[in-house]
């Protein structure tokens, strides 16, 4: 019988998983708290779950796969994702309020992703009657008829992480529904909220019983069992580059199926012919927004010597003006960072960009005045004469903190932007159109912008390069990493 889910009320009150249809505790019985990261206050507490917890989820999942979900025509899995589009639409505001409220993001920003969310979810119910295999001709002997299929790949488990909530939920779960998979998601341990809230409208939409759970726990207790599991067929992770590594590490027992979509440290070049006023938002926002908690955050600011310094200061003053607060506030552009752990990593690199000779031209400390003091609030900041061995220019921060470094030529500056491990995304500001075709192709990344930032498509893919990870995210191409690939032969003569 299916135990009612208490209401989505943000105060503090308990909430419970979603497996098998199901609205369950842990197993152990154990619970853990989110807090509101802008006045850390507890909004609610959820199931702390467990190996056992897990089982079930990928039991549940696993029953519904073979069960009558495998039953479902293209065109029921479509009209399934159009209705859950449907009520996204008519819950919009509810969505966007759970993710300020547990993560930060602050509402505006939060509301005008409405049409990448619905978009998304409206791709793949397109695409959910597109999928299909080839008739090829082949050189045997005899009369031999052969075709693919493709096929669901069974059991999916999704793990993600606390920055974008309700996309990387959506981006995991809508595959599935259009290739006909189930899955087993966990979303992280400082952000659970929101995908609890989206099990709900999916039950409410008629996604049977069993096709999407929702596990809440942590990276240890519920992340690993889930990713080292024998009945799962494929992993789709969001988090870090050391996590995606254990997962492949854990990924070894049954060989599943992996995508990573991991960190970065992603490059902006300026050339001396930009669009000035169009790039210093831009560039800016490309790491502020989200408080730099961006896998995207162009964090490497290359700027052309020759407008170097009017670029750092029209960039200063930018980040000096932008409304800092709660989210909730419709007024605010910047948001917390997601706890007290993270703000103290942020707090470390700010002291290590000083202590290694980086030149700070505006922010540079954690902002306590007033209700700020509640909250894990970071000053918008823009390091200059940065070096590009400074661990600021190396490693990902994950915070609101922009390293600008001066560059003398074309060649010089690809070769610089591409000394990373990392190769999610890179962006150009530039008028000349050779330029642009020419940084584009050079720059090793999944993404490139040019005179743009963050614009991401759901028939776009996107992904990573070298260590940011394998597998891509939207297009055709998320559609296959969901499927199998059957060749099948039939003799006729
Ligand atoms: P994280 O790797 O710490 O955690 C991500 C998720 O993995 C969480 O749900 C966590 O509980 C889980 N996890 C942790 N340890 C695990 C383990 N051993 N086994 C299985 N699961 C485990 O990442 P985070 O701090 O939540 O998020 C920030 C990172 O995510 C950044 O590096 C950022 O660049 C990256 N990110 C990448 C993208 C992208 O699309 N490329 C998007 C958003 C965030």
């Amino acid at each position: 019988m299916t135990t009612a889910q208490p209401r989505h009320l943000l105060d503090g009150s308990h909430r419970r998983m979603f497996i098998g249809g199901a609205w369950v505790e842990a197993a152990s019985g154990q619970t853990m708290e989110t807090r509101n990261p802008a006045n850390g206050v507890v909004i609610a507490t959820v199931p702390r779950a467990g190996k056992k917890d897990i089982e079930r989820a990928v039991a549940a999942a696993r029953n519904a796969f073979d069960g009558p979900w495998s039953r479902f025509k293209p065109h029921e899995r479509q009209k399934l994702l159009l209705r859950i589009a449907e009520l996204f639409e008519r819950h919009w505001e509810e969505i966007c309020v759970s993710d300020t409220t547990d993560m930060g993001l602050p509402i505006a920003r939060a509301r005008g992703n409405a049409n990448r969310v619905l978009g998304m979810l409206r791709y793949y119910a397109g695409m959910a009657t597109a999928l299909h295999g080839q008739t090829i001709d082949n050189s045997l002997p005899g009369d031999i008829v052969s075709y693919t299929r493709k096929e669901p790949i069974g059991v999916v488990g999704a793990i993600i992480p606390w920055n974008a909530p309700t996309a990387a939920s959506v981006w995991k779960i809508g595959p599935a529904l259009a290739t006909g998979c189930t899955v087993v998601l966990k979303p992280s341990e400082e952000a659970p909220l929101t995908p609890l809230l989206i099990a709900e409208l999916m039950a409410e939409a008629g996604v049977p019983d069993g096709v999407v759970n929702i596990v809440t726990g942590t990276g240890t207790e519920a992340g690993a069992p889930l990713a080292e599991h024998m009945g799962v067929d494929k992993i789709v992770f969001t988090g870090s580059t050391a996590t995606g590594q254990s997962i492949v590490r854990a990924s070894a027992g049954n060989l599943k199926r992996v995508s990573l979509e991991l960190g970065g440290k992603s490059p902006v070049i300026v050339c001396t012919d930009a669009d000035l006023e169009r790039a210093v938002p831009v560039a800016a926002m490309s790491v502020f927004a989200n408080s730099g908690q961006i896998c995207i955050a162009g964090s490497r600011l290359f700027v052309a010597r020759q407008i170097h310094d009017e670029f750092v200061a029209r960039l200063a003053a930018y980040a000096a003006g932008l409304r800092i607060g709660n989210g909730i506030d419709p007024e605010t552009e910047i948001g917390p960072l997601i706890s007290p752990r993270q703000l103290q990593r942020v707090e470390g690199y700010l002291r290590a960009g000083s202590e290694e000779g980086a030149r700070l031209v505006v922010g540079g400390a954690r902002l306590s005045q007033g209700a700020l003091a509640e909250g894990n609030f970071v000053a918008p900041t823009v390091f200059a004469g940065v070096s590009d061995t400074m661990r600021i220019a190396r490693e990902e921060i994950f915070g609101p903190v922009i390293s600008a470094l001066p560059f003398d030529t074309l060649d010089e500056v690809v070769r610089r932007a591409n000394d990373t491990p990392y190769g999610l995304a890179a962006g150009v500001f530039t008028r000349d159109l050779a330029t642009a075709h020419q940084l584009s192709r050079r720059l090793q990344a999944g993404s490139v912008w040019v005179n743009t930032y963050h614009a991401i498509d759901p028939a776009v893919p996107f992904g990573g390069y070298k260590m940011s990870g394998y597998g891509r995210e939207g297009g055709t191409d998320h559609l296959d990493e969901y499927l199998n690939t059957k060749g099948v032969f039939i003799r006729i003569d």
